[in-house]
Order: structure tokens, then sequence, then C-alpha cells
């Protein structure tokens, strides 16, 4: 217990530094397959919602939040699923119709099953439901959050980093974030924000 109380004393300077809050959008995107049930997932709009509420207390010791201002069913498009393993990431995203996304948001899609629990290379983020992962101490009890948070922080530009508590650490459940994270991720909502307020 001390230790908790040590960390979040550690944590509470840092999150109050972090001035101004960054707020980036978030497009939800709940996917259906008729054909692939590995595609659809099982989450509701509420379920959404208490993910990103805990993605936002991951981010909050960043003065990032993480703003849904949508969320959509999609449908995934018809592939054959032979053409790659249907858990593959490159079969998974093929099957994502990106093209029809608003360039102005950030865009998350939830899937039921996968190979990896998500991934971010180039739009979108994809997240599944059932993550597999390792417990560390301190870590998130919502994997699915963790995961969510982990693959927005490969939207800022951070790296894996193979610390076991840290939130880019692979295939675990922690949720630190270094000072230079915290900074590095910053810029990278900053410069986001101001691309998007181009005309
Ligand atoms: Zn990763």
């Amino acid at each position: 217990m001390k230790i908790v109380f040590l960390l979040l004393s550690l944590l509470a300077p840092c999150a109050a530094g972090q001035t101004p809050l960054l707020s980036l959008p978030v497009h939800v995107h709940l996917m259906r397959s008729s054909s692939q049930p590995r595609m659809q997932t099982t989450l509701t709009e509420n379920a959404v919602r208490d993910i990103f509420s805990e993605v936002n207390a991951i981010w909050s010791h960043a003065g990032i939040r993480f703003d849904i201002v949508a969320i959509h069913l999609l449908q995934a498009l018809d592939l054959p699923p032979k053409k790659w393993f249907v858990r593959d990431r490159n079969w998974v995203k093929a099957a994502i119709p990106a093209a029809q996304f608003n360039t102005a948001a950030i865009d998350v899609c939830f899937v039921r099953d996968m190979g990896p629990n998500g991934f971010f290379y180039g739009e979108p983020v994809v997240v599944c439901e059932m993550p597999e992962f390792t417990k560390v101490s301190g870590g998130s009890d919502n994997p699915v959050a963790r995961v969510a948070a982990h693959e927005l922080g490969h939207v800022l530009f951070l790296k894996h980093r193979q610390d076991h508590t840290n939130l880019m650490a692979s295939g675990r459940n922690g949720v630190s974030l270094n000072h230079q994270e915290i900074r590095d991720a910053r810029t990278r909502a900053m410069q986001i924000l101001s691309q998007w307020r181009l005309p």
C-alpha cells in the first residue's frame, strides 16, 4: 500500500504540470461482419465509454485526453478468408474500409479476436476485445483499455520499451510513462492538432 501512495505522490506533480490539457478527437468503430465472426466485436457503446475512461485515466499523467466524438457500427469488407490468415493484422487491416474515415480524428476500431492484442501502423488503431497479457504490479484492471492506451501511444510516436511496468511494454498491463515519453507524446499530440486546424 505504501508503494502505491508513494507512486501516486510522485505522479501528482507531473500530472499537475502538464498544461494545457491536449484533447484529441477519436472516432470509434465497432466492427461488424456476418462472414467473419472474429471481426465482429461484442463490445457495446457503454463498454467503449468505460474503456475510454480508463484510457484517459492512464493518459492523464501526460495531460492528454482522447475524446470520443462518435461511435459507429462499421461493416467489415467481405474479403476472401484464405487471402491471408484471418487473425493476421494485415488481413484485419485490409478488411477495414478505412477509405470512409474522416481525417480529423483518430479512428479506433474494435474487433473480437486477432493475433496481436492491437496494432497501429498508420490509420486506424485496431484493438482486440480479448487481449492476452501478463499482469504487472500497478497495472490496469481493464486489459482492453490498456491495449487501446498502448496503441494510442504508438499514434503519438512512442516506441516499445520493455521495462515491464511501462505502458509501451508489449503483452503486459503496465501503464507508466517516463518524462521523455510524456514530452514526446505531447509534442506529437500538438503536431496532430495543428495539422487538423489547417484548412
Ligand atoms: Zn505496441
